[in-house]
């Protein structure tokens, strides 16, 4: 039987309009299991990007429940959530976040000074990193100095590089033509296939929804529908 790594039970989220509470995550209920390449669907606005933060414990959820394994997320203090954020969680951005006065190995070498790893290591651990995303070469060059798709494949190794248990990745393919998308989730679902990590996956684009093992779609702030591929 497979574990069952991540439990969404009831999940809202409120933003504040001036006096307002809007509703934007309107009663979510997810199981994730350990290894899952999931991609979350839906129209612009319709809380993709809000659910993917509150999993990730980067916004506090209004109410309701989320379990990772066996750490009830959604009751964590701010200090809590920020070593299970650095312990367990990688993250992947459409717009990749990379700071710019910085090598390619020194952002991902970055990542692991956060999660307190020595500095005699924190250069090979990212090297490491960088070579599984095929950007060794690259290495000392700045993000300017590289494309689109090396950016992000940066930003993978990054997300990496402390060998996370879930990466939750928001539009990662969000911003690249459809070769190179289509070279970022072949590397995406290769590393799920042999790391069994669990990625949770953003995304307008339904090419990349192929590579995922279940697909869920939501609208105006709740599943729709959930299917398994
Ligand atoms: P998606 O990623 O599916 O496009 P989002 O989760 O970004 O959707 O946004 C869903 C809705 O929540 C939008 O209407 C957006 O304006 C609103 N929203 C998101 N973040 C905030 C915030 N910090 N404060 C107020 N409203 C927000
Ligand atoms: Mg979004």
């Amino acid at each position: 039987m497979k574990l069952i790594f991540i439990q969404v039970r009831d999940l809202k989220k409120d933003f504040k309009l001036g006096k307002t509470d809007i509703n934007i995550l309107k009663g979510i209920n997810l199981d994730i299991e350990q290894g899952e390449m999931v991609a979350l669907l839906g129209p612009s606005g319709s809380g993709k990007s809000t659910f993917l933060n509150v999993l990730g414990g980067l916004v506090p959820p209004t109410s309701g429940e989320i379990m990772i394994r066996d750490y009830r997320i959604s009751d964590m203090t701010e200090n809590q959530l920020c070593l299970f954020r650095r312990e367990h969680l990688g993250f992947i951005f459409q717009s990749y976040n990379l700071i710019s006065t910085m090598t390619a190995m020194e952002n991902v070498a970055l990542a692991l000074t956060f999660a307190g790893v020595k500095k005699e290591i924190r250069k090979e651990r990212a090297i490491e990193a960088l070579e599984v995303v095929g950007l060794v070469e690259r290495m000392n060059h700045k993000p300017s100095e590289l494309s689109g798709g090396q950016q992000q494949r940066v930003s993978i190794a990054r997300a990496l590089v402390n060998h996370p248990e879930i990466i939750l990745a928001d539009e990662p393919t969000g911003n690249l033509d459809s070769k190179t998308s289509e070279d970022i989730m072949d590397m995406i679902s290769r590393l799920n296939r042999e790391d069994n990590q669990t990625f949770v996956i953003v995304t307008h684009d339904p090419e990349a929804a192929k590579y995922c093992s279940k697909v869920i779609h939501m609208r105006d702030g709740v599943i729709e529908r959930s299917v398994s591929q």
